[in-house]
C-alpha cells in the first residue's frame, strides 16, 4: 500500500489550486447569476493543458490518467462547481475515443478536442430514456448509397450540448434489436440537420449549459462510427463508469471547498463574546463533515487508482460516486447551517453550492441506479 501522490502529482494539484483561484473563484457567482457558459475559462484549461487530461501527448492530449483528472475536478469544485463539471464532462469525449475509436478518428478528432479549443459533448439521454437508457428512440440509419448515418432523434439534458464541437451521439443502427441496436456516432457542430433546443433553466451549475440537442435528417459519414454497430452501450456504460469518477471528484470537491469555508467562518464570526468555533455544536458537525470527506476522497482515489492500474472498478467508481454525492449534500447543509443567515444569502457562496452539490446525485447516474448497480457487485 502506497497512500502517497508521485511528486508530479502534487505538482499538478498545487497548479491546479491555483488556477481555480485565480481564474475559476473569481467568476462563479456572475456564472450562477448570469446562466453564462465561460468560455474564456475553458479557453484557459485547454491552454493550461486540463482538457487532453487522460489522453496521450500523440493526439494533442497532456498525458496522465484518472488519478490526475480526479486532482484537477476536485480542485475546480473547491472554488466553482459549474467549471469543474464542463470539465469533467468534457473529458469523457476524447477518453472514449482515444479507447474505442479508430486511428483517423483520434487523428482527426482528439487534437481538436484536447489542445485545439473545442468542447465536447456525450449524449445518451433522451426524453423518454433516462435511466432506462434502452429505451432510447433516435435512430441513426445507414444510407449504403452514400455511407452516411442519417439521424432522427432528441438528446436532452445535455451538458455543453450547445457549446460542444464535437459530440458523441448514442442512436439506434438497428430499431429492431433494441440495446443491442445502439451504437456511438461522433457528430460535427454546424453538420446539417443538427440543432439545438431548449436551453434549460437549473437549479444550479448555471454555466454548465444544459441542452436540448435535435436532430433531422442529420447525415453523418460511416466513419465517425466509434467501435462496431451494435456496440454502443457496452461503450456508453464503460465511458459512464469512467465519468462517474470525475462526478465523484466533482462532489468530493464541492465539499472539500464547504469544509474550509465554514473553518474560517467559524473562527472569524463571534457570538456570545467567541468566535462560534468555540461552540461544541458546531464543532461536531465539522467533525463529521471532515470525516466523512476524508472517507469519500479515498474511494474516490481508489476508484481512479483500479481504473488507472487496469483493475476492475465499476462496483468501486459507483460507490465513490453514490457515496460521495451523498456527502456533498450532508456537507453544503452543514456548511450553509454553520454560516446562519448570511449562507442563506447570495453575497455568501454557501447557497450556491449546496444547490450545486444537489446535481452530483442525478447526473452519470442517479444514486437509486447505483444501488442497483453495487448491489449487483456484491450480490452476484
Ligand atoms: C444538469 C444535468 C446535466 C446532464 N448532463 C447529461 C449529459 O451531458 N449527457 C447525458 O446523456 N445525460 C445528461 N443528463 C441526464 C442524466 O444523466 C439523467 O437525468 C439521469 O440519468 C436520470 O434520468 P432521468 O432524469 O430521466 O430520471 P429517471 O430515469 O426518469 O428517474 C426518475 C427517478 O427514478 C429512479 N429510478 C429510475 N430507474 C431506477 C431503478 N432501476 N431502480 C431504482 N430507481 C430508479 C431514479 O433514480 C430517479 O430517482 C444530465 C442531467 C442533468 C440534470
Amino acid at each position: 500500500m502506497d497512500f502517497k501522490f508521485t511528486d508530479g502529482q502534487q505538482m499538478l494539484r498545487d497548479v491546479a489550486a491555483q488556477f481555480a483561484e485565480n481564474e475559476l473563484e473569481p467568476i462563479a457567482a456572475e456564472l450562477d447569476l448570469e446562466h453564462r457558459f465561460p468560455r474564456e475559462s475553458f479557453e484557459k484549461m485547454v491552454a493550461a493543458g486540463y482538457a487532453g487530461i487522460g489522453v496521450p501527448r500523440e493526439y494533442g492530449g497532456s498525458g496522465g490518467g484518472d488519478i490526475e483528472k480526479v486532482i484537477v475536478v476536485e480542485e475546480f469544485a473547491k472554488k466553482c462547481m459549474a467549471s469543474s463539471s464542463i470539465i469533467s464532462i468534457h473529458l469523457i469525449t476524447p477518453h472514449l475515443i482515444n479507447k474505442f475509436g479508430t486511428e483517423d478518428q483520434k487523428k482527426k478528432f482528439l487534437p481538436r478536442i484536447t489542445s485545439g479549443g473545442g468542447l465536447a459533448a456525450f449524449a445518451l439521454t433522451e426524453p423518454g430514456a433516462g435511466t432506462d437508457a434502452g429505451a432510447a428512440r433516435t435512430t441513426a440509419i445507414l444510407d449504403p448509397e452514400t455511407n452516411e448515418y442519417v439521424l432522427n432523434g432528441t438528446k436532452c439534458f445535455i451538458s455543453g450540448g450547445g457549446q460542444a464541437e464535437v459530440l458523441t451521439i448514442f442512436a439506434l443502427t438497428d430499431p429492431t434489436k433494441g440495446l443491442k441496436g445502439m451504437s456511438a456516432i461522433l457528430v460535427e457542430k454546424g453538420t446539417p440537420g443538427f440543432s439545438i433546443g431548449k436551453i434549460e433553466d437549473k437549479m444550479g451549475i448555471a454555466g454548465s449549459e444544459t441542452a436540448e440537442l435535435i436532430f433531422e435528417d442529420c447525415r453523418v459519414p460511416a466513419e465517425n462510427l466509434v467501435g462496431k454497430e451494435g456496440q454502443g452501450f457496452k461503450i456508453a456504460m464503460m465511458a459512464l463508469d469512467g465519468a462517474r469518477i470525475g462526478a465523484a471528484a466533482q462532489a468530493l470537491g464541492i465539499a472539500e471547498g464547504a469544509i474550509d469555508l465554514s473553518v474560517k467562518y467559524m473562527h472569524e464570526r463571534v457570538q456570545f463574546g467567541k468566535p462560534i468555533a468555540a461552540l461544541q455544536g458546531l464543532q461536531w458537525y465539522i467533525a463529521d463533515m471532515a470525516t466523512k470527506t476524508e472517507a469519500a476522497k479515498w474511494l474516490v482515489y481508489c476508484s481512479a487508482y483500479r481504473h488507472d492500474a487496469g483493475l476492475p472498478y465499476t462496483k468501486e467508481a459507483a460507490m465513490a460516486k453514490m457515496n460521495a454525492a451523498e456527502n456533498a449534500r450532508f456537507v453544503t447543509n452543514l456548511a450553509l447551517q454553520i454560516h446562519g443567515g448570511y449562507g442563506y444569502m447570495k453575497d455568501y457562496p454557501l447557497e450556491r453550492m449546496y444547490r450545486d452539490a444537489k446535481i452530483t446525485e442525478i447526473y452519470e447516474g442517479t444514486s437509486e441506479v447505483h444501488k442497483v448497480v453495487i448491489a449487483r457487485a456484491v450480490l452476484g
